[in-house]
């Protein structure tokens, strides 16, 4: 094994980021036997945290990049190990160095990406706000309710354009007062910092800041669960604090209210897939599904693995970026446990379980047996 950082750096570099907590792991082992991975191949954060432990962390080994931060493992850990603190550290002693493996290459034009124009994928900044036009969205003005933040994918992957197009017809329908900032925000930082990439995680934060307060901005509705993990749990370190709302909520909160109702209906079979950064890290598990048990004629099925251990996607911490092959991604299983179930539709709330389940239907061979919805799309189609 090669040792290309010492033991004190490594040791320091994880405290540093409030991962020491690795040294109370007594080895019981948990933490693998409910990892995703170990469904698709070894993978062991029980070694990871026993090597950091001794300051052997092999920082070249591919090892260190593969935790999706699902946080199934903190969940179980009779320790408090915090487990994703000290995998991220790890991420950020190779990030220094510009040790990476060959999967995890697509970081550094990712990282130019965000860099340069504020989107990983690689998208002009000017054409952030292009998916409002013709949709009746107006651009955030101080003393609007709510600023909407579609975040990066929404606003320029082709597939999921169509999540915020269906957000803004909702939104619209229940005459809320919202605008958005286009071209002035940048990406929220969440994934780049699971990366290990701190500096660059700091200045995307501090740009989305100055641009929320210049703009008088108080309340943020967001579309994806790392959005709102971000903004809600972590820009605070900042010295601010926005009221931070995620769509399955105020639109839970619409219908409970009478605000928002249905004149048509979707009468399908819906699993329902909870992301791992909208339930097991922030607890809304509810919300989406009262979401959709109120739409007419949908049927609602829960697939194995839900609520607190649900099975992620495996696009979180960062991973959405790099290289899974085949027979080792887990969207494949989630999205196997939906067609099990006879589901007309896989249902999630978050852009990376969409993103990952639409390849997963190309892999499986599934383009005509199922479809990839968020709960988004499912509302605006019955309204
Ligand atoms: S669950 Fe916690 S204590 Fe047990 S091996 Fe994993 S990190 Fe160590
Ligand atoms: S956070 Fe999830 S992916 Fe990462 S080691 Fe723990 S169980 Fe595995």
């Amino acid at each position: 094994m090669e040792n290309v950082a010492d033991y004190k750096e490594i040791v320091e570099v994880i405290q540093d980021s409030g991962g020491d907590a690795f040294k109370r792991c007594f080895q019981c082992g948990l933490c693998d036997a409910v990892c995703p991975w170990n469904r698709v191949r070894d993978f062991s954060m029980r070694k990871i945290v026993r090597q950091a432990t001794f300051g052997m962390t092999d920082i070249e080994s591919e090892d260190i990049w593969l935790c999706t931060t699902c946080g199934r493992c903190p969940q179980q850990c009779p320790r408090d190990v915090k487990q994703i603190d000290s995998g991220v550290a790890l991420r950020r002693i190779a990030t220094e160095y510009g040790v990476f493996p060959t999967s995890v290459k697509p970081i550094r034009t990712i990282s130019g990406s965000l860099i340069g124009e504020g989107n990983p994928l690689s998208e002009e900044r000017k054409n952030r706000g292009a998916w409002a036009q013709g949709l009746g969205v107006n651009a955030y003005s101080e003393g609007t309710e709510y600023l909407y933040f579609p975040g990066c994918y929404l606003a320029y992957d082709p597939r999921l354009k169509k999540v915020a197009e269906a957000t803004a017809k909702i939104l619209n329908a229940a005459g809320v007062d919202y605008g958005i900032l286009g071209d002035k925000e940048n990406c929220c930082g969440e994934s780049i910092r699971k990366t290990g990439d701190e500096e660059l995680f700091k200045r995307l934060a501090r740009e989305n800041i100055k641009a929320f307060i210049d703009n008088g901005v108080k309340k943020i509705l967001v579309s994806s669960p790392h959005c709102y993990h971000t903004f809600k749990n972590e820009y605070p370190d900042f010295a601010v604090n926005f009221e931070v709302v995620h769509i399955s909520q105020l639109i839970s909160e619409f219908i409970a209210e009478g605000r928002l109702s249905f004149s048509g209906d979707f009468a399908k079979k819906v699993a329902y897939h909870d992301p791992c950064y909208l339930g097991r890290h922030n607890g809304v598990y509810d919300e989406p599904r009262s979401v959709l048990d109120s739409v007419p004629g949908l049927s609602r099925q829960e697939l194995p693995d839900s609520r607190k251990a649900s099975l992620c996607c495996g696009g979180g911490g960062g991973r959405i970026w790099m290289e899974t092959p085949k027979g080792e991604r887990f969207s494949d299983l989630r999205l196997q446990q939906a067609l099990d179930l006879d589901a007309d539709v896989l249902a999630t709330a978050c852009p990376y379980c969409i993103a990952n389940f639409q390849d997963s239907k190309i892999t499986l061979e599934a383009e005509e047996a199922i479809e990839i919805k968020d709960i988004t799309e499912i509302v605006a189609e019955a309204l």
